[in-house]
């Protein structure tokens, strides 16, 4: 068996994202494609908006009929006609003449501006109210005033998203707009979880002597799911070299990117995983500097990253969130592979032994700023202590004692309200 290799958490996350590379690109139907990474650039097929449209409920004019018009000099206006939302009027809008118009609706030839029913004496908006032989207005408009005009937004021809661009909802209703129902993104990373232990139990089964339910596979599959990639489960392997080169077999069946296995890495005697990937793969093992999450393997089985983490649930969790989680955003086309982090001031003195460390703590938000507590007891199977957690204090490598009001980095889980 080889020796481990000691590595910081940057050598570590530096090599795991070496060996991944960026998935190739797929068609998908525009709803699908929420929360993923642009594949193509996107160029506008048409304006918008595509034709003059009223931005008001009101009369569509000639700007010029209206000057000097006031409260005490409105304009008199004969009223030609009248235009829905959806509908074309074949009417010109001729010197003394308006046009009853709708919010959205064309404007129609000759009129230059709209002004609002609220500046003039029909001040109403009821379709079925008959149309008025003519109307008073109250105001001045320049040429130009309430009308929305074509291409104002985007015109035809033009660059709107480039390759790269993450799609959210606001995306995904530009590309609507323009009439494009389908689009190309990078493929959603498929990653297999493997949970690897004797003691492991399914969820649904009683707890017996010595054993314990395989937990990691679901926060795993979770944490996949939540990245917006596709977790394929292949359960629980025994400490045996067979069961896990069967349920391995199972991933590259299934056509994995990605293999994430927890436990079954660290020094002890049923540490099969080791020995598995030792023979068929391509495995480096690692202590990495880090704590929680001190062993780690990484490298390839049959030709797909292969990812091991511990079997510790908080250290599993937590060496995700360092390495899997961004060796997945990479892979789905992203950029910004980290949790966003925020200064905040450590309400208590922490005790560190050197490794960079990542606490638990709940990040508040007060008149001086952002501050953070642990969430008290750190031991690596305490899950409470990551479901009290919106944050992890990073302690940075070789710091070992961190005194109250100091500054620490946090890395944010998630953003409650009570932090604004
Ligand atoms: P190991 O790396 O095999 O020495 O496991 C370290 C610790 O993690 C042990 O206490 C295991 O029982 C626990 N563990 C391993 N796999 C899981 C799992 N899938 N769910 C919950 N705990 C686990
Ligand atoms: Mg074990």
């Amino acid at each position: 068996m080889s020796e481990a290799e000691y590595l910081t958490v940057q050598e570590a996350l530096t090599a795991v994202l070496a060996g991944v590379s960026v998935l190739p690109a797929e068609q998908v139907p525009l709803l699908a494609a929420l929360g993923r990474v642009l594949a193509q650039d996107v160029v506008a097929k048409d304006s918008l908006p595509p034709f003059s449209n009223s931005s008001m409920d009101g009369y569509a004019l000639r700007a010029a009929d209206l000057s000097g018009a006031s409260a005490e000099k409105p304009a008199t206006l004969q009223v030609v006609g009248d235009v829905a939302a959806g509908a074309v009027l074949d009417v010109t809008v001729e010197p003394g003449t308006a046009v009853r118009i709708m919010t959205g609706a064309p404007v129609p030839a000759g009129a230059d501006a709209v002004v609002p029913v609220e500046d003039t004496n029909e001040s109403w908006r009821d379709r079925e109210r008959p149309l008025p032989e003519q109307i008073q207005v109250n105001r001045s408009v320049q040429a130009g005033d309430y009308i929305r005009h074509p291409g104002e937004d985007i015109e035809a021809g033009q660059a709107i998203l480039a390759q790269g661009h993450i799609l959210r909802p606001q995306e995904v209703g530009v590309l609507a707009s323009l009439g494009i129902g389908q689009i190309a993104v990078v493929r959603r990373p498929k990653v297999a979880i493997l949970a690897t232990g004797d003691e492991l139990l399914e969820i649904d089964q009683p707890l017996q002597p010595g054993k314990i339910r395989n937990s990691n596979g679901y926060t795993q599959a979770a944490q996949i799911m939540a990245l917006g990639a596709e977790p394929v489960q292949l359960g629980i392997a025994r400490d045996t070299e067979t069961a896990v080169r069967e349920k391995l077999q199972a991933g590259l069946d299934a056509g994995v990117d990605l293999f994430i296995s927890s436990a079954g890495v660290s020094v002890g005697a049923y540490d099969v995983v080791k020995a598995v990937l030792e023979e068929e793969g391509n495995i480096g093992f690692w202590r990495v500097r880090m704590r929680p999450g001190k062993p780690l393997a990484y490298g390839t089985y049959h030709g797909v990253p292969y990812l091991g983490l511990p079997g510790n649930p908080v250290s599993a969790m937590v060496s995700f969130e360092r390495f899997a989680r961004a060796a997945i955003r990479k892979m789905a086309g992203h950029t910004q592979l980290d949790r966003p982090t925020i200064t905040v001031t450590v309400q208590e003195d922490i005790d560190s032994d050197g490794r960079e460390s990542y606490i638990r703590a709940v990040v508040t938000h007060d008149e001086n700023g952002y501050q953070a507590t642990t969430t008290g007891a750190q031991g690596s199977h305490m899950m409470t202590s990551l479901v009290k957690a919106n944050a992890l204090l990073i302690v940075p490598e070789g710091v070992k004692y961190v005194a109250t009001g100091s500054q620490l980095t946090a890395w944010m889980f998630d953003w409650p309200e009570t932090i604004f």
